[in-house]
């Protein structure tokens, strides 16, 4: 436990955290009162905490507090859990699995037990779980999403994933759910952009070329992009599930470099797509949720990877692989209409919960002035 003064400087700092960090690009942090004499960290990096090694962390009673939740051992000193009335995230020390809500989600680096005291990584918390636990702490959220930019994984020569034994080809699925995709989200009131319309080859990788899938929802004012998906782990067949991604976080590594003889792929710049961390991290939770419940299948969980579609991005962006092309019985799923047509409707209601999210956020605006009545 930390003493009473610094635990006080930990809360302010990281509101004053969740201020700045939470800010869509072109926005200044408001100027923060000065609390009873708390000083205002300059910078986010100052948060006080424990460092170990290069990592900074959070005591999970400090994150209770802030987020006003409770803690409870599940096993002593092995697992905790945060909990209220509505939310239920398990922790468990040494691992970056966490069950929030029943979903499984990826820290970017494992919980810690030291000394007694649970902990979790600063940027894990500020950039990913705040978010999940009480977005309402963000503030400034960005406005309620009205562009929705979607994207048709792979196109062209770019055949993505293929079952061959069944004949698809994942560029012709993505293209097939995100024009389903499309129809219902304009049908909901939304404006939408398509990275492709038809069966042709984007640049995925040439910085400025205008046929980067990034810069197209760029260019439309997207509020938000999805790319859309079909998993593979061939000569493996057995494997099922629907996971989502967003952009690794800076200075952590991806979920697939935490894999045994994996390089470490931490990426010391910011990405452009990193100013939306903690909405990337919402709007993914949402998708996940709605994509399970639908299908019902795997829950692979909450993940990031390094993704050139996503890292450009001046909006929050997940990429969503619903279902595995490797397996035959997910990969008929994929291949029948109703079975596309059900992700696209998943992902449909997981858009549409997130901006419903975002646009309770906005700050209420001033009671209108009822004009004294002009009768004497
Ligand atoms: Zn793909």
């Amino acid at each position: 436990m930390l003493p009473a003064a610094l635990r006080f400087a930990l809360l302010a700092s990281l509101c004053w955290a969740a201020t700045a960090w939470g800010q869509p690009e072109g926005r200044t942090a408001p100027t923060r009162p000065e609390g009873n004499g708390a000083p205002v960290p300059a910078r986010p990096a100052s948060l006080p905490g424990i460092r170990l090694g290069p990592v900074e962390y959070v005591a999970m009673q400090d994150v209770a507090t802030l987020v006003r939740m409770k803690t409870a051992w599940q096993e002593k000193e092995r697992r905790l859990t945060l909990f209220d009335a509505g939310t239920r995230a398990e922790f468990e020390a040494g691992s970056r699995e966490v069950s929030l809500n029943g979903l499984r989600l990826f820290l970017g680096m494992p919980a810690l037990l030291h000394n007694g005291t649970f902990y979790v990584s600063q940027i894990d918390f500020e950039r990913m779980l705040l978010a999940q636990l009480r977005p309402a702490l963000l503030a400034a959220p960005p406005p309620r999403p009205r562009v929705i930019a979607i994207d048709p994984g792979h196109g062209g020569t770019d055949n993505g994933m293929e079952n061959k034994k069944l004949g698809l080809k994942e560029k012709i699925l993505t293209l097939d759910v995100a024009l389903r995709l499309q129809r219902l989200l304009v049908a909901r009131g939304f404006k939408v952009v398509l990275t492709r319309t038809e069966d042709r080859q984007l640049a995925p990788d040439k910085p400025t070329d205008f046929q980067r899938r990034d810069e197209i929802a760029n260019r439309a004012g997207s509020d938000l992009l999805v790319s859309i998906h079909f998993n593979s782990l061939y000569p493996d067949t057995k494997t099922t599930g629907t996971e989502s991604y967003v952009f690794t976080r800076q200075f952590q590594r991806s979920d697939r470099a935490w894999g045994a003889l994996e390089k470490d792929d931490t990426e010391r710049e910011a990405a452009p797509v990193n100013r939306y961390d903690a909405w990337s991290a919402l709007l993914r939770e949402n998708l996940q949720r709605e994509v399970l419940g639908s299908l019902k299948t795997v829950d692979r969980g909450q993940k990031t990877m390094h993704s050139l579609v996503l890292k450009g991005l001046a909006c929050p962006g997940v990429l969503v692989e619903s279902v595995f092309l490797s397996n035959d019985a997910e990969a008929n799923r994929a291949a029948a209409e109703a079975g596309r047509q059900q992700i696209a409707e998943a992902i449909a209601r997981g858009i549409s919960a997130y901006a419903d999210t975002v646009a309770a956020l906005q700050p209420k605006p001033p009671a209108a002035t009822v004009p004294s009545s002009s009768h004497p």
